[in-house]
């Protein structure tokens, strides 16, 4: 028995806090983890997992209607809500099962409770008093709420994972990630569905071309795009929503949505009072190998304020651990981390946006596509996919790789191990093409 009850206690069993604990486990340190909500954080519960499977169900509005040129004859299709939520909540509550599992089977103490740090060494939890001789922070975020009057009629991503009905109308507010596709969610199950964004256009950040054409794209989907917009007020009037907008319009909905980024959980669990330094948005400053201002307490995956993704958080859970108890000395490599955007249609990108690459390089060759993909040349859907790469030319390396199109996070995954290897436009050219796909577009570009 050593000094501490643990060598390692985390507060917060989300993707990183998980991974690190039963990887540091595994390398025999004696590991607690406390977590007052659910097992999985965010990504399983009110992120990803639950995202992904209600972009499948949106998904199925576009197969109904393509499935009739393939000649299928059907009844038009109902939605059935609640077999959805049903369906959903039943595999959430298997991966909750499957993550305390995990920390069981490498003996993981687990505390169903908050947890709050007294000193750099002791924690309280519920009512009783732990020590550990690390502590590794990963309690994730949370999303930011509006601030103006009637605000408490919007909902967040939170809410938007329990709904009771699909509402008839739903006004999105924001143009990141989790506002696109949660339009393209209501959208796919039959809401009418009008997005707003403070600025020009929505997805800041990422290549210009594709959000240009996933604008194009959820026009022709029946997605009312209203860009420099502020939502003002919201008055509500027995059902009905008021939105009161920057310019004196007033949009009526029955769901406000807001999607303008997430916070940092780092309220009321002692980080203060134990000295941890944090930024003015509520991150936690951390170094190269995560440590905090206090060397022995540690911070990863949204807390930090670097990417809010869960493979991120992982990644990082597995350096630190690896680090810790299994001798290693890793930093991690944020470099070209590819990321996909799980709108109607998806979007995939790893490495440089033009802008950015012109900003690197001296020279840069831009090579672009937009085709109807062939399975629409039969439907008739008016669906065109982009792709574009972005090559420094003084080397030929393939510097950054877009596409807007079906499954585009599932072909963009591999591409983006050739990128991280450096792969030349040559090496592209010299790839035969898999025949008759989307992805074969990338290496046939000239
Ligand atoms: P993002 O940071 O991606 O986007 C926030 C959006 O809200 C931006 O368009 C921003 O505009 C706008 N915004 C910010 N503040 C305000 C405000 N006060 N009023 C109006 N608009 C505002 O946040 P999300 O909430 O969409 O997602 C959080 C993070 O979660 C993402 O960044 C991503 O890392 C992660 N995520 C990843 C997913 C995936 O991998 N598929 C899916 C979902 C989430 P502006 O651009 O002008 O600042």
């Amino acid at each position: 028995m050593g000094k501490y009850d643990f060598d390692l206690f985390t507060i917060g069993a989300g993707s990183g806090g998980v991974r690190a604990s039963r990887m540091s486990a595994s390398y025999g340190a004696r590991v607690g983890v406390a977590e007052e909500r659910y097992l999985g954080g965010t990504c399983v519960n009110v992120g990803c997992i639950p995202k992904k499977l209600f972009s499948y169900g949106a998904h199925y509005t576009h197969e109904f209607e393509d499935a009739a040129a393939y000649g299928w004859r059907m009844q038009r299709a109902s939605l059935d809500w609640p077999t959805v939520m049903e369906n959903k909540n039943k595999e959430i509550k298997r991966l909750n099962e499957v993550y305390w599992n995990i920390l069981k089977k490498n003996n993981v103490k687990i505390y169903e409770d908050k947890a709050v740090l007294l000193d750099a060494h002791t924690l309280k939890i519920g009512g009783q008093t732990v020590t550990a001789d690390k502590i590794l922070i990963a309690t994730g975020g949370h999303p930011i709420k509006p601030k103006f009057q009637g605000a408490e009629y919007a909902i967040s991503s939170d809410e938007a994972f329990y709904l009771q009905e699909i509402p008839k109308r739903t006004l999105v507010a924001g143009g990141g990630y989790i506002a696109v596709e949660f339009a393209s969610i209501f959208k796919g199950y039959g809401s009418d569905v009008t997005q707003l964004y403070r600025g020009d256009l929505f997805l800041r950040g990422f290549d210009d071309d594709v959000r240009a054409h996933l604008a194009k794209e959820f026009k022709k989907n029946g997605i009312k795009l209203c860009f420099n917009a502020d939502v003002v007020s919201i008055k509500k009037i027995q059902d009905e929503l008021l939105v009161e907008m920057s310019d004196g319009r007033i949009i009526k909905s029955d769901t406000v949505f807001f999607a303008i980024g997430r916070r940092p959980n780092t309220k009321n669990i002692g980080l203060e009072a134990v000295g941890v330094k944090m930024k003015p948005d509520g991150s936690i400053c951390v170094n190269e190998y995560f440590e905090t201002s206090k060397s022995n307490i540690y911070a990863l995956g949204d807390i930090i304020d670097r990417y809010q993704l869960t493979p991120v958080a992982i990644s990082e859970a597995m350096i630190l651990s690896n680090n810790l108890f299994n001798g290693t000395n890793k930093k991690m490599n944020y470099d070209d981390i590819a990321t996909a955007v799980f709108s109607e249609p998806n979007i995939a990108t790893v490495g440089l946006t033009e802008a950015q690459a012109r900003k690197t390089y001296s020279s840069v060759k831009i090579y672009r596509s937009e085709f109807r993909p062939l399975k629409h040349t039969v439907t008739g859907r008016d669906q065109q996919c982009l792709m574009k790469l972005i090559v420094d030319e003084e080397t030929d390396r393939v510097a950054g790789i877009h596409m807007v199109g079906a499954e585009a996070g599932e072909i963009i995954q591999g591409f983006a191990v050739a990128l991280k290897a450096g792969a030349t436009k040559s090496h592209f050219d010299s790839t035969i093409g898999i025949h008759p796909t989307s992805a074969e577009e990338f290496v046939t570009m000239n």
